[in-house]
């Protein structure tokens, strides 16, 4: 396959990335600013298998991006553990756990399982560059930024749906298996 025969010189990650417009918001996770009650909720509510870790609502640049699975196991193995995690316990991904009330519940720490350095491409990124990028790396998933603030999330499925678009025909057939 050569992909500069097989795509529109015009797409580009946006074009592609998720959320779409009508989509709901693209599901992140704080660093330091969400209870395990929350980040249950979020995981709970959505059937995503990964999460952008963002440096806060307001300033979402990228963190790092977190598996679902990983989330589930270890939030599930803390609460197991009874080592004081409960649900109004906070998550943290950062490096250091902000201050908390003294007589609060500890925080559970979970940058051990966050990927540091998720890929990411702009949102301007042509297509073609980004799938031979995906090819090339055998990523599973890419985040989309603009200007350094984290925009949405393109995974293979989304590459693959894409081409077919493109190619009108069965996806299975095309690049990736
Ligand atoms: P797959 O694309 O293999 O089904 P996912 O289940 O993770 O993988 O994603 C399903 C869809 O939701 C994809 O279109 C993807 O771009 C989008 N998506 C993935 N993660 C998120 C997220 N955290 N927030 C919003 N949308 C997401």
């Amino acid at each position: 396959l050569e992909p500069k025969e097989e795509f529109e010189h015009s797409s580009l990650a946006v074009d592609v990335m998720r959320p779409r417009r009508s989509d709901p918001p693209l599901a992140v996770l704080t660093q330091d600013s969400m209870t395990v009650g929350g980040v249950e909720a979020l995981v709970e509510s959505t059937r995503y298998s990964g999460f952008p870790v963002v440096v806060s609502q307001e300033s979402p640049r990228l963190v790092g991006f977190v598996l679902r699975r990983d989330l589930l196991i270890s939030i599930d193995n803390a609460r197991k553990r009874q080592d004081g995690v409960v649900g109004a316990s906070l998550v943290v991904f950062s490096e250091h756990p902000p201050a908390q009330a003294p007589d609060g519940p500890p925080p559970l720490r979970l940058r051990g399982i966050m990927d540091l350095s998720p890929f990411t491409v702009t949102d301007h990124t042509p297509m073609d560059i980004t799938v031979d990028i995906f090819r090339k790396l055998g990523l599973r998933q890419c985040l989309v930024t603009h200007n350094g603030r984290l925009l949405g999330i393109i995974t293979k499925k989304d590459i693959l749906k894409h081409m077919a678009q493109i190619a009108n025909r069965d996806p299975d057939s095309i690049l990736f298996n």
